[in-house]
């Protein structure tokens, strides 16, 4: 994910901290407020949790090594043991730096004869370069990337694990994106074109093959501390209807602190290219206008000792809730 101006003021950032200090434990990890009633079955956050240590434990993801062939083998098996219908899709593709890398986006669909269906997605690929990091000397150096993008392809795998043992009434459809965060800092193409490559990629197939979904929910860092989720220009603009279903949803079902109705501004993220491809989609993303993305972003901090439960229980919970809710 690429932003072009991240200013963080110090007052900001001292306010945010004493905030985090001060912020009382949210509800258990596993348990959904007593009094809502859920049609979706109950997301296990230790599940998705250990889901995100087994990616962060192949190394980083980066294209073009052994822990990013060896994790793409991981989570192509994971999903058809789901029982899911598996592809892999892709090409040969340059990223901005001349290079060139075999292109892997992984799809799993469940009940593809069904018309109704949801497209849920999240890129699994991490960063080569931890370029946002506090120190100047890390700025070439690979991180764990945890939370961007470990915490959202776990909260598929759990949500697929629980589709397998209980079919929602709707298809689904799980991409996930390869080739998103390889991006150039400061890209100042009109849509940002040196990242979401697989996003990319896939939204021309869409296209052409009349893909169709009834909405589309993207997943970027939904695994931190503290996490809200604003609702960004581009969900507000190209998908207002379901920015409104899923925000209500997570408030209804007792996450508020972190579906929080504040707007944000223009992030071109894979959402975007979901939109170009016809299906009104949203992000669920940890940004805020204020305080930039999640705050151990592209650093050598994103590991998984600061990877919080109740934000992956908030997310997965809100949207398996809001897949089980579509007829
Ligand atoms: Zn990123």
């Amino acid at each position: 994910m690429n932003k072009k101006l991240l200013i963080l003021p110090v007052i900001a950032l001292i306010t945010f901290q004493a905030c985090k200090n001060d912020k009382k434990p949210a509800e258990e990890s596993n348990a959904t407020p007593q009094e809502v009633k859920l049609v979706s079955p109950e997301f296990n956050a230790d599940s998705a949790f250990a889901y995100t240590k087994a990616q962060v434990d192949f190394g980083p993801r980066i294209p073009g090594t052994v822990a990013h062939q060896k994790c793409a083998d991981y989570l192509v098996s994971k999903l058809k043991s789901f029982g899911a219908e598996v592809k892999v899709q892709g090409a040969k593709t340059t990223t901005y730096d001349g290079k060139s890398f075999q292109l892997k986006n992984i799809l799993a669909s469940f009940s593809p004869e069904k018309k109704n269906r949801i497209l849920v997605a999240a890129h699994w690929d991490a960063r080569p370069f931890s370029d946002q990091d506090a120190d100047a000397a890390n700025h070439t150096k690979p991180f764990d990337a945890a939370n961007d993008a470990g915490s959202g392809v776990a909260v598929i795998l759990e949500m697929a694990r629980q589709i397998h043992q209980k079919q929602p009434d709707v298809g689904v459809d799980f991409v996930l994106w390869d080739l998103e965060d390889y991006g150039k800092a400061n890209d100042e193409t009109p849509d940002e074109t040196t990242w979401c490559l697989g996003s990319q990629y896939w939204a021309k197939n869409a296209a052409a093959t009349g893909y169709k979904a009834l909405f589309g929910i993207n997943l970027d860092m939904v695994g931190g501390g503290s996490a809200q989720f604003t609702q960004d220009e581009i969900s507000r603009q190209l998908a207002p209807a379901i920015v409104n279903k899923v925000w209500d949803i997570g408030n209804e079902i007792g996450y508020s602190s972190y579906f929080v109705r504040i707007p944000s501004g223009k992030l071109v993220d894979d959402h975007f290219w979901m939109n170009k491809a016809g299906v009104p989609s949203v992000d669920i993303i940890h940004y805020n206008d204020n305080s930039g993305f999640y705050i151990n972003w592209h650093t050598q901090l994103d590991n998984l000792a600061n990877i919080d439960k109740n934000t992956l229980k908030a997310t997965g919970q809100t949207v398996l809730e809001t897949i089980y809710r579509e007829k």
